[in-house]
């Protein structure tokens, strides 16, 4: 059947060969496991001509995320396997970039709809030092009640060791275009709680894997639901008005959400989805916006409110709800720290 290229089985080993050799390459500068931030989006312009105006919004906000928290991100537009299309592209991707970067410790998927929406927040890293997957998801709903919401796959961390080569090598027979796809989706709908009849989605495969080879695989998999890792947009982006009001970045959940996610929008391709093109255009601007100002914040703009692009200067010194740090320097990372020390001459 269909692979994600040559089996390897002694990745652990070769990575550890590799780290021996370069000492401390898995973590940033600020002391960090390094992180690799990886979107992508089809290698054609979008159908709908807003399509990649919001492709572009949507990089800018990963861009601005992992500048403030020392993060790479690569961005791909490639095919590397064409029996591998649509939301499963994302499977020969990944594997070729945890073989090809073996200084990443972990890799983060994000869907090109998903959006920063608190700027802030940091992973509780500390929390899956024994895990080797992360996704938004909950116990019950998978194991219990095998809903095929039980997780979502547009947000997601796989650590760079040979047990992620091994779930993406049993991940992936469910994805080749044509018959493989079309059976296994049918397969999926059988077996899973409230999916519809459509083709092997990435999501369904991945619930499926947990519940028919748990004791494989759900040790090292943490279903993450203390903030949203991903969030539902449709339970979020009314209340970025009341947040604002109440809340401040930095909680990631219910109050200031980490991720907005557009499920069921296809903003490439016009009102092809769940909910109306101008619905789900409006709240991705919204959604961009009300990150935008958490960026824009530090240099002193903000949106005068989220429906627009315009952006108006913060009064000087410190407003009463966030001091206005215009013209401070922006700490991230410990970069600042670390170019101190080197103290360049200049
Ligand atoms: N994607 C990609 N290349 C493609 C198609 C999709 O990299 O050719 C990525 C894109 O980031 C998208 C994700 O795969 O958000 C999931 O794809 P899907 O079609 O499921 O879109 P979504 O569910 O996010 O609307
Ligand atoms: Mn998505």
């Amino acid at each position: 059947h269909h692979t994600l290229g040559e089996h390897i089985s002694d990745w652990d080993e070769q990575r550890a060969a590799f780290m021996a050799k370069n000492k401390g390459a898995n973590q940033t500068n600020s002391g960090k496991a390094r992180t690799l931030l990886v979107s992508g989006s089809q290698p054609k312009p979008c159908d709908n001509p807003m399509g990649d105006y919001f492709l572009l919004k949507n990089l800018k906000n990963k861009v601005d995320y992992c500048r403030l928290h020392d993060i790479d991100i690569f961005y791909n537009m490639a095919h590397m396997d064409l029996k591998m299309s649509g939301f499963w592209a994302k499977l020969p991707l990944l594997r070729k970039l945890l073989l090809s970067h073996p200084d990443v410790e972990w890799i983060w998927w994000m869907d090109s709809d998903a959006f920063f929406t608190d700027m802030k927040f940091e992973l509780p890293m500390e929390n899956y030092e024994n895990y080797n997957m992360v996704v938004h998801g909950w116990y019950n709903m998978i194991y219990e009640k095998k809903s095929w919401i039980g997780l979502n796959t547009g947000s997601f961390l796989i650590r760079n060791c040979q047990w992620t080569l091994d779930i993406l090598d049993a991940w992936a027979p469910f994805g080749p275009n044509g018959k493989p796809r079309t059976e296994a989706g049918k397969l999926f709908t059988k077996y899973l709680q409230g999916r519809p009849e459509f083709e092997a989605d990435d999501q369904s495969a991945l619930i499926y894997l947990l519940l028919s080879q748990r004791e494989k695989w759900s040790e090292k998999t943490y279903l993450e639901s203390s903030f949203f890792l991903h969030g539902y947009w449709v339970i979020l982006v009314e209340n970025f008005e009341k947040m604002m009001d109440k809340y401040h970045p930095g909680l990631g959940d219910e109050r200031w959400p980490f991720v907005t996610h557009f499920v069921g929008c296809k903003p490439c391709h016009g009102s092809s989805g769940d909910y109306s093109a101008e619905r789900c255009a409006k709240q991705m601007e919204r959604a961009f916006n009300f990150a935008d100002n958490q960026v824009l914040e530090a240099y002193g703009y903000v949106h005068p409110n989220l429906h627009t692009t315009a952006v108006t200067k913060l009064p000087g010194g410190s407003s009463s709800k966030t001091k206005s740090s215009a013209d401070q320097p922006i700490l991230r990372g410990g970069h600042l720290q670390q170019a101190r020390e080197r103290q360049s001459s200049c």
